[in-house]
């Protein structure tokens, strides 16, 4: 992954699209959910933009990915997104990345890694699996500074707020 992580870098196009799903997970931010995002790119533009809504819609699918794949699929008309490319501002999981298989988005690009989850290589591998047909370009680590530094800046206040909620902190665990 290395070399498309450089490539990706100098792509200023990637970080471009990148920039909508992070600004998509503002918008998850300020819902108070976890904070990623993601948009649905075809023929050079952005046509659909999801965040996290787990606890808005209590759904454990309403992952930023499904949010937008779901839009592009009611925009395109069509369940299959074959020309598409996906941004995530992070590394999707086990059920994001087979809902992109499923939709035989072309590219992914994604920001940070996710070591607790990430199903394009972190944890285990969902896409290009050997046994499946469909074939999807990869470029990580797009802007994934920013996608993290949201991310953590998110964990470090909940867990502030869940301490200063509960001033014996963790002392009875
Ligand atoms: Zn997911």
């Amino acid at each position: 992954m290395a070399t498309d992580q450089q490539t990706a870098t100098n792509d200023s196009a990637d970080e471009l699209f990148m920039l909508e799903a992070l600004a998509a997970a503002q918008r998850a931010l300020e819902a108070g959910e976890v904070p990623v995002g993601a948009v649905v790119v075809c023929d050079g533009r952005v046509i659909a933009r999801g965040w996290n809504r787990n606890l808005t819609d209590n759904d454990p699918t309403a992952h930023a990915e499904m949010v937008a794949l779901r839009e592009a699929g009611t925009i395109v008309g069509n369940h299959r997104l074959g020309g598409c490319e996906l941004f995530a501002t992070i590394e999707p999981c086990a059920m994001c990345a087979g809902a992109l298989v499923h939709a035989r988005i072309q590219r992914l690009v994604y920001g940070a890694d996710d070591p607790k989850a990430g199903a394009v290589h972190s944890i285990m591998q969902v896409l290009n699996h050997p046994q499946l047909n469909h074939r999807m370009k990869i470029t990580g680590g797009v802007l994934a500074g920013r996608s993290a530094e949201l991310l953590q800046s998110f964990f470090r206040e909940r867990r502030e707020r869940n301490t200063r909620e509960s001033p014996k902190g963790r002392a009875d665990d």
